[in-house]
């Protein structure tokens, strides 16, 4: 590791030459990418196009701050996510990842409520379990207990309300999508409970990627909170940074929800790992109401705009829908999701297989039937991971994703490049790691 201050104290072995699906390491082994590292690489490793992209634009200008400068690349790449963004949004920030543009988002909120005359709206309600970012606002925003109380008291006034797709909270007879809506109504009682007038803005997750292993919501869910969010004026803030970029098989997750938020996050997939980038992307009656109001939105990196980084993100976008990698995310997904039911669905320690498009998850737990979940002393996530390490996968796992504490599960997420043999491969490797694992 050298002088490396990492997150973690193991012995990782080192990179050295990514290629389509795989990672080699420095001793010649080679791991196939089941979750692009964090659902970033959905392009594969070494594409010749964004490769040549971010070259031409390096040698065209690396930086220019957008502080002095706009530039051809940051205006053609929001250009095009407009285009093809939900209904509604209009205005694109871009940033340098997903906690970035997290915080700008909650930023924006209250920027927006401040200069409409509500500056007593300040409070943002989330859901349990959530994850929004590491960095102080986007980790108060998230509802995972444990990351929070290190940090308490945390910058942004935040409540947590029942994440929509926890089969455990669900009561006897309870069908998920009665449950699903149960746990929309909370967000009315909490606008309630803290008064309509306090509240800023609802972040949510359309599909939970890091926290609770690729659940989608039930059908009606974001409708019933989007009503929620108008009849009180509060925000509607979709995070799409681990599930936007087609990962779920359209560009934005939310447009299989049917609802279109006033703000929306992105990043991991834009830049697909060949640059860092997010992007915060809102709609005209926020962007207009600030434009009117003080004239700017009081924000900013000096990295924001980076050329190089938006050159990446034109090349990974132009490439999804260029290529008509939508419907291929959508064919490889049900067969992925196909091949983990066939091989893993009966495993006496896999409760749940779930997803959408090529994100998927695997639930972990000690007994199938009644969905104990096991002993987070057990490790089971953090050894599935070595062992699939061990066997040539690199898949991303999760404990303490019920309650910061139990709770394990298994997130997929390959290139969407990914072939049905290497989908094999990977089902494969995963199953043996799982055993391995539990033995
Ligand atoms: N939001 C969500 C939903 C995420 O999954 C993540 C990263 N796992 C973030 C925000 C933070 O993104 P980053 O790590 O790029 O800061």
């Amino acid at each position: 590791m050298g002088h490396v201050f990492g997150r973690s104290n193991a012995q990782l072995p080192r990179a050295v030459r990514g290629e389509g699906c795989y990672i080699h390491d420095a001793e010649g082994r080679v791991y196939l990418d089941g979750s692009g590292g964090a659902a970033v690489s959905c392009l594969g490793h070494s594409d010749p196009d964004v490769r040549a992209a971010i070259h031409a634009q390096l040698d065209q200008l690396a930086f220019a701050h957008t502080g002095f400068f706009t530039s051809e690349a940051a205006e053609s790449l929001a250009d095009l996510l407009v285009e093809h963004a939900p209904e509604g949004i209009d205005r694109v920030y871009l940033l340098s990842g997903g906690s970035e543009s997290v915080e700008a988002a909650i930023k924006l909120a209250r920027q927006y409520f401040l200069e409409t005359g509500q500056p007593q709206r300040h409070r943002v309600i989330a859901r349990r379990q959530s994850y929004h970012g590491n960095t102080l606002g986007a980790l108060a925003a998230g509802g995972n207990a444990w990351r929070r109380e290190k940090y308490a008291p945390l910058l942004v006034e935040t409540s947590h309300i029942a994440p929509c797709y926890e089969y455990r909270l669900r009561e006897e007879g309870e069908s998920a999508e009665a449950y699903g809506l149960r746990a929309a109504d909370e967000l009315e009682a909490e606008i309630q409970r803290l008064g309509a007038e306090s509240v800023m803005a609802f972040i949510a997750e359309p599909v939970v990627g890091a926290t609770a292993g690729a659940v989608p919501a039930v059908e009606g869910y974001f409708k019933r909170i989007r009503e929620i969010c108008d009849r009180h004026g509060v925000l509607l803030i979709l995070d799409e940074v681990m599930c936007g970029m087609g990962r779920t098989g359209t560009l934005f997750a939310c447009e299989q929800d049917g609802v279109s938020p006033d703000i929306v996050t992105i990043a991991k997939g834009l830049g697909a790992g060949y640059m860092p980038i997010g992007a915060m992307l809102c709609t005209a009656q926020i962007y207009e109401a600030i434009a009117e109001g003080s004239g700017a939105f009081q924000h900013g990196h000096t990295y924001h705009g980076h050329p190089l980084a938006a050159a990446a993100g034109r090349a990974v976008l132009t490439a999804i829908l260029g290529r008509n990698l939508l419907p291929q995310v959508r064919a490889r997904g049900a067969y992925l999701q196909a091949a983990l039911t066939d091989t893993l669905g009966q495993h006496p320690h896999v409760g749940d297989i779930r997803g959408r498009g090529l994100f998927r998850g695997v639930e972990l737990v000690a007994d199938r039937d009644a969905k104990t979940p096991f002993d987070p002393a057990l490790k089971i996530n953090a050894k599935v991971k070595r062992f699939a390490m061990d066997e040539g996968l690199i898949c991303y796992p999760a404990g303490g994703t019920l309650d910061g504490k139990h709770g394990d599960h298994v997130l997929l997420a390959p290139p969407f490049i990914i072939s049905e043999e290497q989908i094999g491969e990977l089902v494969g490797k995963l199953s043996r790691a799982i055993d391995r694992a539990i033995a």
